[in-house]
């Protein structure tokens, strides 16, 4: 029995996903597609369309059938309104959240500058309450129709995605963070570390674009931190507790600066928003935030472009030791000093040539992050509608 119902979940898997990628499509084009018989792809489909999951689009295909008579065909699509999830993303100066459809737009979008670090847990869980009924009120959704959360922040979270193991940017350790605030919304909640989130949403919408890519990484030079992630062969890479690809507390000066962790001279201690502030200001006093900074390099500034240039150089070293350890098709940049400067970029590329392996080097791309700013809260929004349309799914 068990192995029937796996089969039909299986088949109804492939079928909506055939449906969320080339619809409105008919039932022949997806049977051709699928693989599926036309009397199995009519059972699939009555099933998805009892669920609320699909439904006969307006459109009609503007070919008839095969020998060009008849009628157009009927074409099929999504319901995206069918089921939604809410989503946040806690960072140490500001909270965003939004709620996304099946089709992973954003409903509704909230950015506030709340500060959640020094709060405990409990006191931003009651935050992410107040304003998850804010939106709901401004959406005019039901409650009952947000069927997950999806949480994501920088921390080290339990492979389950339920506790937050230690989070050194807000000081939490052992939290039961899918529990507690599960009970608080009554909701199942998924919890994720943001770098996994943020590229588990960034290969969604390059593969959404062209081939799906399945060796990938990403870096992101934040505020307070450095964070990565990386997929092998199509799949999160997570490690024996959930804690691999943490490429921001790799070594780099053995003599350096204390990090965040208590270790010194990690990538974290040259690369993080923080730390080029503290060394730009030591040789401009005028460059009082990174805008300033960020400014004096598009003046091309004297003092802060060999900063660049070294900063340059230290990404390139990150993504060469990237590049050894997983061999990506792709390595993603995020974070303030890639998003607002595009020149940033440049001074990667020029060290690039000399520190990528020179066999590696034409065969690897290295990109800036298509969400920017979102990317974590639109990738824990794929995760968390992902485990939607399971539940849905399996009836
Ligand atoms: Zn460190």
């Amino acid at each position: 029995m068990k192995q029937q119902s796996d089969l039909k979940y299986h088949n109804r898997m492939k079928v909506y996903r055939q449906i969320c990628d080339c619809g409105p499509i008919s039932r022949a084009q997806l049977a051709k597609l699928t693989g599926l018989s036309a009397t199995s792809m009519t059972r699939m489909i009555a099933g998805l369309t009892e669920l609320g999951m699909v439904r006969e689009s307006a459109q009609r295909s503007l070919s008839s059938d095969a020998h060009g008579m008849g009628r157009p065909s009927v074409m099929l699509e999504t319901c995206a309104d069918k089921a939604y999830s809410l989503n946040v993303d806690l960072e140490a100066s500001c909270l965003r959240a939004a709620l996304m459809d099946l089709a992973h737009h954003f409903v509704v979008y909230r950015e506030l500058s709340i500060a959640p670090k020094g709060d405990s847990f409990s006191d931003v869980a009651l935050k992410i309450q107040a304003v998850f009924l804010e939106m709901l009120q401004q959406a005019r959704i039901a409650k009952e129709e947000i069927k997950c959360c999806g949480l994501t922040l920088g921390a080290h979270v339990d492979v389950a995605g339920e506790r937050i193991i230690a989070s050194s940017q807000f000081r939490w350790y052992e939290e039961d963070a899918a529990k507690e605030l599960g009970e608080l919304l009554q909701m199942p909640v998924i919890v994720e570390n943001d770098c996994k989130a943020a590229l588990y949403g960034e290969r969604f919408l390059l593969a959404a674009k062209e081939e799906p890519l399945n060796h990938l990484a990403y870096l992101e030079l934040g505020t307070d931190g450095v964070g990565g992630a990386v997929i092998v062969d199509g799949r999160l890479l997570r490690g024996s507790r959930n804690a691999a690809g943490e490429i921001g507390h790799i070594t780099v000066l053995p003599e350096g600066e204390i990090c965040n962790c208590g270790r010194r001279g990690c990538f974290e201690t040259v690369l993080t928003e923080k730390f080029i502030l503290k060394r730009a200001q030591a040789i401009n006093a005028g460059c009082q935030t990174i805008d300033d900074v960020m400014d004096a390099m598009r003046r091309e500034d004297a003092r802060i472009v060999p900063l660049m240039e070294e900063l340059g150089d230290y990404i390139a070293i990150a993504i060469n030791d990237i590049s050894c350890a997983y061999n990506p098709e792709m390595v993603i940049l995020n974070g303030p000093v890639i998003q607002k400067n595009a020149t940033s970029l440049s001074y990667v590329r020029r060290h690039l040539a000399n520190r990528l392996m020179k066999s590696v080097q034409p065969h690897l791309i290295v990109d800036v992050a298509r969400m920017g700013a979102n990317a974590s809260l639109y990738g824990i929004g794929c995760l968390a509608t992902e485990k939607i349309i399971a539940g849905l799914l399996r009836g």
